[in-house]
């Protein structure tokens, strides 16, 4: 018969946790047990799974079977609401997860802001997006982003990906039946580069949490052939490109992975994607003054975007030490804006979050705030 290959019931589908059960000489249906008291109750002990007799909970506990929970070992709260946490992983490393009440003011869909963040306090929100890390690190290398500096630190298995969500959910107290949940996995790490992992804790948040997958947002630098893949998936997130230049020559200057990939490759994928009813693709371009964010750069975007059904995020660059460019004055960012409104194409610009906290897109890194 085949092992369970881990400790923690945490990243254990509902086929895993079958052979678990039997393997320990119980009845099929106490995998479904299992698997509701650890997504759906988020119980953080085999204890507290009362659904099961004692035997087969000091069945579990004398195999040193674990919930694994990843640890909270620190929360840094922004003046305007947004929590920033910093997740450790049972060998020591930690990756960092971002809650944001009311949403992020793009990735929900509508780019609307739901009132001034500053004056609420961390949990007067009827919405909120997580935002998920997929690796310890990154090894993408984009020229602009502080995760870079990191380097690759390792995968994330897929129970440490959902057990970022789980965690936060049980610091904030969130019941998923009452609060509006979002989530875009825009953390640290290049999520298609840690597909499958990646694609099952998707799953496992679908169908043991129970947040849809349209209420969730991959965004990629542009690994083409996992954005055909993802087009295949029956259940998926919606995509987000960051594409952050409107050339290759620009491109592969400020995100080496264009040497791999080029925008003529990463395009003809996003035209490829099959999207669904009423299901826009997002460009995400992160503008850096005097370099990628010019009205020429703004035309060539509306060309490469032109026949896509489309949104685009603009990010005015999050500065951090050790990056070399510089955040672009408003009025360049609201002209390029101006550019791709007026070609017809649906263009938000994103208010920076947490931002005083390092929590914002491309500050994500493990020294402290
Ligand atoms: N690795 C994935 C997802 C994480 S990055 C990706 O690159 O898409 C999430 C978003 O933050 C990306 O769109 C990225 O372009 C953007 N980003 C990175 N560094 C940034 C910075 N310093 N300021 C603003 N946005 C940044
Ligand atoms: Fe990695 Fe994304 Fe940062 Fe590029 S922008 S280094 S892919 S996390």
């Amino acid at each position: 018969m085949a092992t369970v290959p881990q400790s923690e019931l945490l990243g254990l589908d509902i086929q895993e946790l079958t052979v678990l059960v039997q393997d320990a000489g119980e009845p099929d249906y106490r995998a479904r047990q299992l698997f509701e008291a650890i997504y759906r109750q988020r119980v953080r002990s085999v204890e507290e799974i009362s659904t099961l007799p004692l035997a087969f909970r000091h069945t579990l506990s004398e195999r040193a079977m674990t919930v694994g929970q990843p640890r909270i070992e620190k929360q840094y709260v922004s003046s305007d609401g947004t929590i920033r946490y910093l997740i450790a992983f049972s060998d020591g490393q930690s990756v960092e997860t971002v809650w944001m009440p009311d949403g992020d003011g793009g990735e929900a869909g509508d780019g609307s802001e739901a009132g001034d963040a500053c004056e609420k306090n961390a949990r007067a929100w009827d919405r909120a997006t997580i935002c998920v890390s997929s690796q310890a690190g990154c090894a993408v290398d984009c020229r602009f982003c502080l995760t870079a500096l990191l380097g690759l630190r390792r995968n994330l298995a897929a129970g440490e990906i959902v057990g970022q969500v789980v965690a936060v959910l049980n610091d904030r107290g969130v019941a998923l039946d009452r609060g509006r949940i979002n989530l875009v996995f825009m953390g640290q790490g290049e999520p298609f580069l840690n597909y499958d992992n990646f694609m099952k804790a998707v799953r496992l948040l679908v169908e043991g949490l129970g947040i849809a997958g349209s209420r969730m947002t991959v965004s990629t630098s542009g690994i083409v052939p996992r954005i055909y893949d993802l087009g295949r998936e029956p259940v998926r997130p919606k995509l987000a490109i960051s594409l952050n230049a409107s050339n290759n020559e620009s491109r592969r200057e400020l995100m080496p992975i264009t040497r791999k990939w080029d925008m003529e490759q990463l395009m003809a994928a996003a035209r490829a994607f099959p999207l669904r009813l009423r299901e826009r693709l997002t460009f995400e371009y992160v503008l850096l003054d005097q370099v990628n964010d010019s009205a020429q750069a703004a035309r060539e975007v509306v060309e490469l975007v032109r026949g896509i059904r489309a949104k685009v995020n603009l990010i005015a660059l999050n500065p951090g030490p050790g990056i070399a460019f510089r955040t672009p004055a408003e009025e360049r960012v609201l002209a390029f804006q101006q550019v791709l409104v007026k070609a017809g194409i649906p263009t938000f610009i994103r208010r920076p979050r947490g931002r005083d906290i390092y929590a914002a897109c491309g500050q994500l890194k493990l020294s402290g705030a």
